[in-house]
């Protein structure tokens, strides 16, 4: 029995963007149909012209609950998610306390999201040396992959791996078939840049650029596709910075190895010629590299090789990012960005001549597969989940702080003039946000 119906002169498909309507029966999307083809009686969301399209699937979020709750938590996150297009994230495994590298772990952070998320929740687990064991029963609980660093984490209870833990933890992940997000840089580069920029001023943007060379994610890339190669592991590299680094996977792909890469929209947005001294909210790891590196990513979104675009929302509290010192090496590496992914990404894709098929690929299709969730997740058919957002392409706002709805109001996209209007967000075929405002109840699900 169809309960309600989507139309609009814009809606987003596998197959178009057109006039169509979205039929929807408890929660679920039943079929498209034409956009005339509207049953009389059931209740109408009549877009106009604005855009129908499933909600965005965030990958790659943050959440830091529990033990770390002041730097965000469930309510906010999932708050931020819903206004900004996002009807789903997946949370990372690190700056909790516990990290998600137990089964005893996840099991507390299972209890600390329930009851308070407005949009869907799914979860990685973490690799970490000498858990090798816990990576099965994880999956069985429902985690949907697992994330490993190459280099410390930035937080001492989430340790990074060598090659040597890769080697024992990858066949596990490949027998279970799940798969390893790493965060690719190794050390060596980033220690032999220590001496060479010892004495430069922290304050400088160009100083804590130099540290992180891209080198070190052009090795860990090289030794992560050897590894792929040698045990048939799935590899999705998480946020991509280093442009030369998109041949290497180009060809990788090309050899038919499973592996998948994202950057984040900070990546494709901002470059280090333009970040002031003392701007310590555009720190995040690996570093915003220079214009050319940028266009060399935009190269590697138009032709594919860069599968998807995720938030990497990384907040922490405002003391931690030092903005009165302005100390880049000091301050917290990690961007708070989760409710601003869509319209930014739209905003450069327009700019480039992209539509609205490829926002929709690369945020909600390709997040969806890569989680494991494209059965029900990040399309408008059939037998999907109706986690759907309307918003006005056309529309500009500017991003001032009573809009923002992170925990903490700090983000280097402050001030900037997007288009891209969100005007209502559905999760399971209720409406969560309408109009600025929260409307019914908190829908999401934790996705186990
Ligand atoms: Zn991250």
């Amino acid at each position: 029995m169809i309960d309600l119906v989507f139309r609009s002169r814009r809606v987003v498909t596998p197959l178009i963007t057109g006039p169509a309507s979205v039929h929807v029966a408890e929660g679920k999307i039943e079929t498209v149909r034409e956009w005339n083809d509207v049953p009389a009686g059931v209740e109408l969301v009549d877009a106009g012209d604005s855009v129908v399209m499933p909600g965005n699937v965030d990958a790659h979020v943050h959440v830091n609950e529990p033990g770390r709750t002041e730097w965000e938590g469930y309510e906010t996150a999932t708050r931020a998610a819903a206004a900004g297009g996002v009807t789903t994230i997946v949370d990372m495994p690190l700056n909790s306390i516990p990290p998600t590298t137990t089964l005893a772990g996840f099991e507390e952070k299972l209890a600390a999201s329930t009851g308070k998320c407005t949009v869907n929740v799914a979860f990685w687990g973490g690799v970490v040396p000498g858990n090798p064991a816990e990576l099965a029963p994880l999956v069985e609980r429902g985690v949907r992959g697992f994330k490993c660093f190459l280099i410390h984490s930035g937080v001492d209870e989430f340790p990074h791996v060598t090659e040597a833990n890769l080697r024992e933890a990858m066949p596990e992940i490949a027998r279970l078939g799940s798969v390893l997000l790493v965060h690719a840089e190794v050390p060596g580069p980033i220690d032999a840049a220590a001496a060479k920029i010892a004495g430069g001023d922290p304050r400088e943007y160009d100083t804590f650029l130099r540290s992180r060379p891209p080198e070190s994610e052009n090795e860990a890339i090289e030794m992560m596709i050897s590894l792929c190669r040698e045990t048939g592991c799935c590899v999705h590299i998480v946020h991509l910075s280093s442009g030369d680094a998109c041949a290497a996977i180009r060809s990788a792909k090309a050899e038919g190895l499973p592996i998948t890469a994202e950057t984040c929209p900070h990546y494709l947005t901002f470059a280090a010629e333009d970040i002031a001294d003392g701007a310590t909210h555009y720190k995040c790891c690996p570093p915003v590299r220079d214009r050319a590196n940028r266009e060399k990513l935009w190269r590697g979104v138009a032709d594919g090789m860069i599968d998807m675009v995720v938030s990497d929302h990384s907040p922490c509290t405002p003391a931690l990012k030092f903005r009165e010192t302005g100390d880049f090496m000091a301050a917290w590496g990690g961007i708070s960005a989760l409710q601003f992914g869509l319209p930014v990404m739209w905003t450069n894709l327009r700019a480039r001549g992209s539509g609205i098929a490829d926002l929709t690929r690369l945020m909600s299709a390709q997040p969806a597969k890569l989680a494991g969730l494209d059965k029900h997740k990040g399309k408008l058919a059939a037998g999907y989940d109706a986690d759907i957002v309307v918003w006005d392409p056309d529309k500009r706002f500017t991003v001032v702080p009573e809009l923002i709805l992170h925990r903490h109001k700090l983000t280097p996209y402050s001030g900037m003039e997007l288009f891209g209007k969100i005007a209502s967000t559905f999760v399971g075929g209720r409406q969560v946000f309408a109009d600025g405002e929260f409307v019914g109840q908190k829908s999401g699900k934790l996705l186990t």
